[in-house]
């Protein structure tokens, strides 16, 4: 017996029961020319602005126009270390300790400054893998990274694939590759969840198999942060990096993440970009004397960094600490869950869920196969009001987001689903 119905009253239902019902409030939802609000299921790609970020905004506006300079000290939340502020609850979010954890740059200039770090390419052991589908920012720069270090960008780029006919990526077959060229890779840099399919992959057991064969270990977790419990530091993974713009909430191009695990924190041998910000936070105003490495992932920070932004990522960092990674996480599965339900009981043959079954493998998004369909499908489901994410060839994203989705969402948009499939 499943634990879902179908129908709209059973959606009502768990809305009402919902203990994390109050946080839809809390947000902006998109709403149409009438002033109705959209059925918003990209907040894998962008999510939704919490009400409380003006105000953290605003406060780091007032500050600057009343003390300038000095708010470096003196602000509400001083900027020197404002970064600080961020840390423990960013920690929790990706299950780090708060010395692995730093908020800093973007997503794919994080992803460049720990391949400079992790990537140590020899004349035996210079190659990269990748999923075969990986986010093409992420594959665009393992191939730089390639091209930097004076290797082939093709010969260099040892790709991870579905089996035939198959979508999902198979341990075994990483087990093989690795078998057989595992003392030729230097860096294994994969999505935790892969952006398309929405597999959520064992970290650990990654981290662990490459580590046996002498590679290092990184993950882009754009798509986990927030939405999954990535428990970075048991991973054992050597770095990861992720944004904050989509699960995470704090606004486009907004800061990104970085997870250096702790048992580098103390490692000045490792190779590095620095800046004024990588330096010893005691002496890093007397200007003069010798770089003094910062231990820990705030050691490759490069500049004083972007207060307004990071204003924005607190209001939601707040709001993350507050309902706790775990909560969300379980509402998160039920509501997927419940998506899933539905999908299969329309027993339509034109659809395919090719996101994993196992709630474990998986995130809050599902990835939907739709059979001989084109992009007007999605055309239609946005002019049924749904905003979903549509990847070619066939494949409609959708992530219902604990935080700010309901049941109801969810319920809405797979009745507009059959409407448009049966037409
Ligand atoms: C969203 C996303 C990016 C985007 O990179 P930016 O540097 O933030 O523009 C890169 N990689 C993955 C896996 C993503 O999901």
């Amino acid at each position: 017996m499943s634990e879902f119905k179908t129908g709209l009253e059973f959606a009502k239902q768990q809305d009402q029961n919902d203990i994390l019902k109050s946080y839809r409030d809390a947000f902006y939802l998109p709403k149409n020319k009438n002033g109705e609000p959209l059925i918003y299921m990209t907040g894998n790609s962008l999510g939704l602005q919490p009400k409380a970020t003006k105000q953290y905004i605003n406060q780091e506006l007032e500050d600057w126009a009343n003390l300038g300079v000095e708010g470096h000290f003196e602000a509400k939340t001083p900027w020197l270390p404002y970064h600080e502020f961020l840390t423990e609850s960013m920690a929790h979010v990706v299950g780090a300790k708060p010395i692995e954890v730093i908020v800093m740059n973007t997503l794919t200039a994080n992803l460049h400054f720990m391949m400079v770090s992790f990537y140590k390419p020899t004349k035996k052991r210079y190659k990269i893998l990748i999923e075969s589908d990986a986010f093409p920012s992420d594959k665009y720069a393992v191939e730089s990274q390639l091209r930097h270090h004076g290797y082939d960008d093709k010969e260099g780029v040892v790709l991870w694939k579905p089996r035939e006919g198959e979508e999902l990526l198979n341990y075994d077959d990483l087990e093989a590759i690795l078998e057989a060229q595992g003392d030729e890779i230097a860096l294994i840099m994969l999505g935790g969840i892969n952006y398309y399919t929405g597999q959520f992959f064992d970290l650990k057991r990654i981290a662990t198999l490459g580590h046996k064969y002498g590679c290092n270990v990184g993950f882009d977790c754009a798509h986990g942060a927030g939405n999954v419990q990535l428990n970075l530091h048991d991973s054992g993974a050597d770095f990861a990096v992720w944004c904050t713009y989509k699960y995470l909430n704090a606004g486009p191009g907004s800061l990104a993440g970085c997870f250096v695990h702790e048992r580098h924190a103390h490692n000045r041998e490792l190779n590095r970009f620095t800046g004024w910000w990588s330096h010893n936070k005691k002496t890093r105003f007397n200007m003069r004397g010798e770089f003094d490495q910062l231990p820990g992932a705030e050691g490759w920070q490069l500049s004083n960094p972007p207060i307004l932004s990071m204003a924005a990522i607190k209001a939601s960092l707040d709001m993350f600490q507050e309902v706790g990674i775990e909560k969300l996480t379980a509402k998160s599965k039920k509501l997927t869950g419940y998506f899933e339900f539905l999908l299969n009981d329309l027993s339509e043959d034109a659809i395919k869920i090719i996101t994993p079954t196992n709630p474990d493998e998986r995130g809050c998004q599902l990835s939907i196969q739709v059979k001989n369909a084109n992009k007007t499908l999605h055309n239609k489901l946005t002019e049924a009001g749904v905003i979903s994410d549509w990847r070619e060839p066939d494949v409609i994203r959708c992530a219902p987001v604990p935080l700010y989705n309901s049941f109801e969402d969810v319920y809405q948009l797979v009745e507009k689903l059959k409407t448009i499939l049966n037409e």
